[in-house]
């Protein structure tokens, strides 16, 4: 299978997070993408290509070009601003709450207007958390992240099987018109939106990473012909905590084209199956011969800062399932925080979509 990767990403080397205050070694670190880089390099079944520019185009489709140019923008002015600091996090997030009754009267009803002095209020106008810090390279790291996920769904267009994009920084909490949870662009919108457009096709979205992609979510919510179907932790318990829930169906000419999968803790491999052939029987009832899928691995059992119990086995198996669909698939990377396994458990899933055994 042909894998998608740019070394743009090691710019974005970030050394710690905050999480409910607390400032933590960061989790979605270069060594992530390195590491699965090696072992399928390992494997010697995976031949790596660059990828190539696709320009602000295809991500101001699915973007607000105001959140562009803030992340195009942000490291330069800190830095002018003379603030020393390791990373740019926010301070005061522009929560819409804040004018809640106030009409139309104040700046930031309906949260309209960006605040164009401060690189602090800037950040806190994009931004929806504080654990996704930028750093000088988070942005040309950003935009390859882009270009890997387009160049992998240009080569299914083309005619691939399924393609690998390597994708850092993740992009699936990226939502139209903000950025957190370690995501930037969002790499599979982008590239299904992309995809919808040069083909006039229906596209489906198979996102299995642990977290929900509220991103993606959103950036479809009122659209027909992009289905998205996520497999992911109760955002009763787990980050985003906002989205995720088996009743956000869709609205519009969106309705019915977003199913939401939420899973208990603890999720076992049997259990995960379950869910997985609920969207895959989903899709299958959709026009289309494309699936973006959202692959995380912090579905798997030691994931750091994770509940699912998934083995490395049972990635093969997923893989094999969603291959099974017989549709052509962009396989783009989202998490996956234990170091240890994560090459291991993305050769595992490729295999099984390649219809390779596990091993050997
Ligand atoms: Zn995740």
């Amino acid at each position: 299978m042909r894998v998608v990767y740019s070394p743009a990403h090691l710019g974005h080397d970030i050394a710690s997070e905050t999480v409910m205050g607390l400032e933590i070694p960061a989790n979605e670190v270069t060594e992530r993408a390195e590491r699965i880089k090696a072992a399928l390099e390992a494997d010697g079944g995976f031949p790596i290509e660059a990828p190539k520019e696709h320009g602000e185009g295809p991500i101001t489709a699915v973007h607000d070009p105001g959140l562009v140019r803030f992340l195009a923008e942000a490291w330069d002015q800190m830095v002018a601003e003379g603030v020393d600091h390791p990373s740019l996090m926010p301070e005061a997030l522009n929560v819409r709450a804040l004018t809640e009754g106030m009409g139309g009267a104040a700046n930031g009803a309906g949260g309209a207007l960006e605040p164009r002095g401060s690189i602090s209020g800037r950040a806190g106008f994009w931004a929806f958390d504080t654990s996704s810090p930028i750093v000088a390279g988070t942005y040309a790291a950003s935009r390859a992240a882009v270009d890997v996920a387009l160049t992998a769904a240009d080569a299914v267009v083309d005619g691939e099987a399924a393609v690998y994009g390597l994708c850092r920084p993740p992009g699936h909490h990226a939502a139209r018109s903000m950025y957190g949870g370690y995501c930037f662009f969002n790499n599979a919108a982008i590239a299904a939106d992309a995809i919808a457009r040069t083909t006039g096709e229906p596209v489906a979205i198979l996102d299995l990473d642990y977290h929900h992609g509220n991103g993606t979510q959103q950036i479809f919510w009122r659209r027909g012909d992009v289905l998205y179907v996520s497999l992911h932790a109760d955002p009763e318990r787990a980050y985003p905590f906002y989205l995720g829930r088996a009743d956000e169906v869709g609205a519009g000419p969106g309705t019915g084209a977003n199913l939401n999968i939420p899973l208990p803790a603890r999720t076992t491999n049997a259990q995960y199956l379950r869910a997985l052939d609920r969207g895959i029987e989903k899709i299958a009832s959709t026009p289309g011969s494309i699936v973006v899928v959202s692959l995380g691995l912090d579905t798997y059992v030691d994931d750091p800062i994770c509940d699912f119990a998934l083995t490395t086995e049972v990635y093969h198996e997923v893989g094999r399932r969603v291959a099974a669909l017989g549709r052509r698939l962009v396989i783009l990377q989202e998490g996956g925080y234990h170091r240890p396994t994560l090459g291991a458990n993305v050769r595992a899933w490729l295999r099984g979509a390649e219809g390779r055994p596990h091993e050997g």
